[in-house]
């Protein structure tokens, strides 16, 4: 027999997990490390939705909920991982590339699990469940998980109407990455049709910063250069300035997108030291050209992510970080601009 097509295999993927749902009582539902708009928004919209049919859900980030995010109805149920591993049939893995990315205490709590399904939009997603659903056409997980609960006729209570929204917003920058589809607009209204308030919650998402990210901001700036004759744009941040502001992870979520808006520049990077001992860098990238693949850069020093937007959390200290990537950079910029 031929192998199926991807979109029939989507669809038998999707009834199995709609098979696996029918089947089993207790669900806990992860995503990873320091979680993003789609990663709670993934956990919030599955989890609300099986409630909903009366399932016993946890959901459980390593990070906890960012403060963000915390409009999010139904965000309360969100937690950091408890010390002991919670007695459950099925975990689900959301918007997570990698096992490792789950984090260790979210993994721990889920040792006990006899399936685990892997559902991702990431194009370096490792396949690591018993079950994978795996779509990087997709721009959001929010819209992958938007696509399973209608095709299996599961409600879409507001808590995850709302989540979607949120998941797939965050994701596109607003509709607006090169990911974004007719069908991401076409679920938007779908959501919409639904009772979701696009002013109010957009609103919430994106009007709502707390001071201290601007004078982030305001430090980011005072470290901004640009290479490559102006191709290459990038920043970072020091563990000093992160005491001094009282900075939480989520404060810099997104501030990358206003050096990749600079005319010229193809690629940005967001150097930034993490908290911790260990002196480990974070790397967030972001490319405006389909030839330059920051994933398969990232991909070089243990990361991942899209072709368009990825990460890394490697070795220090920053400015040897800083070094290793941008040369990766700037040879993947040439070889883009002469080939
Ligand atoms: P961000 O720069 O917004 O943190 O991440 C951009 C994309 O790269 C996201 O899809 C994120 O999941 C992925 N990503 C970021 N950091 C890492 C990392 O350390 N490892 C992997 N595998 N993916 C990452
Ligand atoms: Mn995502």
């Amino acid at each position: 027999m031929s192998d199926p097509t991807p979109a029939a295999e989507h669809s038998a993927t999707i009834r199995r997990i709609g098979d696996i749902i029918q089947s089993h009582q207790s669900f806990l539902l992860l995503s990873h490390v320091r979680p993003d708009g789609d990663a709670i928004g993934s956990q919030i919209a599955l989890g609300c939705s099986l409630i909903a049919i009366g399932k016993t859900v946890h959901l459980v980030n390593e990070d906890g909920l960012p403060e963000n995010l915390a409009f999010l109805a139904g965000s309360h149920l969100v937690t950091p991982p408890p010390v002991d591993p919670i007695g459950v049939d099925v975990v689900f893995a959301l918007d997570n590339a990698t096992e490792s990315r789950l984090g260790e205490a979210a993994l721990k709590c889920a040792a006990d699990r006899r399936i685990l399904v892997n559902i991702d939009h990431h194009v370096s997603n490792t396949r690591y469940g018993d079950v994978n659903l795996i779509d990087p056409t997709s721009p959001a997980t929010g819209q992958i998980l938007y696509e399973l609960i209608t095709a299996l006729g599961m409600p879409l209570p507001p808590e995850s109407r709302d989540a979607i929204y949120v998941a797939i917003s965050t994701d596109t920058g607003s509709f607006q990455y090169p990911a974004t589809t007719a069908r991401t607009y076409e679920i938007a209204a779908g959501l919409i049709r639904r009772g979701l308030d696009v002013g109010a919650i957009n609103s919430k998402t994106y009007d709502e910063h707390p001071y201290r990210r601007l004078e982030l901001m305001r430090a980011l700036l005072n470290t901004l250069e640009l290479s490559a004759d102006g191709l290459v744009a990038h920043w970072d941040l020091r563990e000093r300035t992160r005491v001094e502001l009282a900075l939480r992870p989520e404060d810099s979520e997104g501030l990358i997108d206003t050096i990749r808006a600079i005319r010229g520049v193809q690629v940005a990077l967001f150097f930034e030291e993490l908290p911790g001992d260990e002196g480990k860098i974070r790397v967030s990238m972001r490319s405006k050209d389909r030839r330059i693949d920051v994933c398969r850069i990232a991909l070089e020093f243990g990361g991942g992510g899209h072709a368009l937007a990825a990460g890394i959390r490697m070795p220090g200290p920053l400015e040897a970080a800083k070094a290793r990537v941008l040369d990766a950079v700037r040879r993947a910029v040439d070889s883009a601009f002469t080939d």
